[in-house]
C-alpha cells in the first residue's frame, strides 16, 4: 500500500452515472420514462413501482454487458481520482455490482481510463442465488480488514454500515435517493458527510 493510505470508491453513481443509464432502460423496456428526481429510493422497486418479479427483471436487463459498457463518467470522478493517485493515494474501487460482471467492469475502467488499483466486489445488497448466479463477492466482515482512509458512497444504506465497521469517515454523494437517509438521529450519522457533488468532496477531503 502507498504511504499515503486507501481510499474506498464506489462505482455506480459515484464513479460512472449508472442511474441515468438504468433509466433509458427502463424507459425502453418498460415503456416509461423516469427523471432521475423521481428515483427517491435506492430501492428501484419502489422508485420504479415494480413488482418484485418485474424488478429481478430489470435488474437483470440492467447488468448486461452492453448495458455497463454505455455507463458515462460521472463529472468531475475522473480528476478527483487521478489528484488522490498523484498526492500518493491507492484508490480501491468496490462495487456492489454481482462478481459475474467483472469483465465489463474493469474493461469499462480500463477503456473510461479510471485511476484505480484495484476492484473489489463487495456484497452490499444480498443479490439472491436466482438472481445472479457466479463467484462469492466479499463479505463486509471481510472488508474490516483492510483499512481506509475515506469511504464514498451514494447508498446511504450502505454508508452508514461502513461507517459503523470501519474506521474512516464516509463521503455520501448527494443523489436523489439519498436525501431522505441518515437522519441526524441515526447511529454513525456523525460520520457520514454529505457532498453536492465531486468538486465539493474534492474540497472537503483534498488530504483524507
Ligand atoms: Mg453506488
Amino acid at each position: 500500500m502507498s504511504s499515503a493510505g486507501c481510499i474506498y470508491v464506489d462505482m455506480d453513481d459515484v464513479i460512472g452515472q449508472t442511474a441515468r443509464t438504468f433509466a433509458k432502460v427502463f424507459e425502453k423496456e418498460f415503456g416509461r420514462k423516469v427523471d432521475l428526481e423521481e428515483i427517491e429510493s435506492f430501492d428501484l422497486g419502489i422508485s420504479l413501482g415494480l413488482s418484485p418479479e418485474s424488478l429481478d427483471e430489470f435488474m437483470k436487463s440492467v447488468h448486461r454487458a452492453e448495458v455497463l459498457a454505455e455507463i458515462e463518467p460521472m463529472e468531475g470522478a475522473i480528476e478527483a481520482l487521478a489528484a488522490w493517485v498523484e498526492s500518493g493515494y491507492e484508490v480501491a474501487v468496490v462495487t456492489g455490482r454481482p462478481p459475474e460482471t467483472e469483465a465489463v467492469s474493469r474493461q469499462w475502467l480500463a477503456e473510461r481510463k479510471v485511476p484505480h488499483h484495484s476492484l473489489t466486489f463487495l456484497d452490499k445488497y444480498s443479490w439472491s442465488d436466482d438472481l445472479f448466479s457466479g463467484s462469492r463477492a466479499v463479505s463486509m466482515a471481510e472488508l474490516t480488514q483492510r483499512s481506509f482512509r475515506l469511504v464514498v458512497e451514494d447508498s446511504a444504506e450502505v454508508a452508514k454500515r461502513l461507517a459503523g465497521l470501519l474506521d474512516a469517515p464516509v463521503a455520501l454523494l448527494d443523489r436523489p435517493w439519498n436525501r431522505s437517509s441518515p437522519k441526524p438521529e441515526d447511529e454513525f450519522a456523525g460520520r457520514i458527510f454529505r457532498c453536492r457533488d465531486w468538486q465539493d468532496l474534492c474540497e472537503r477531503f483534498s488530504r483524507p
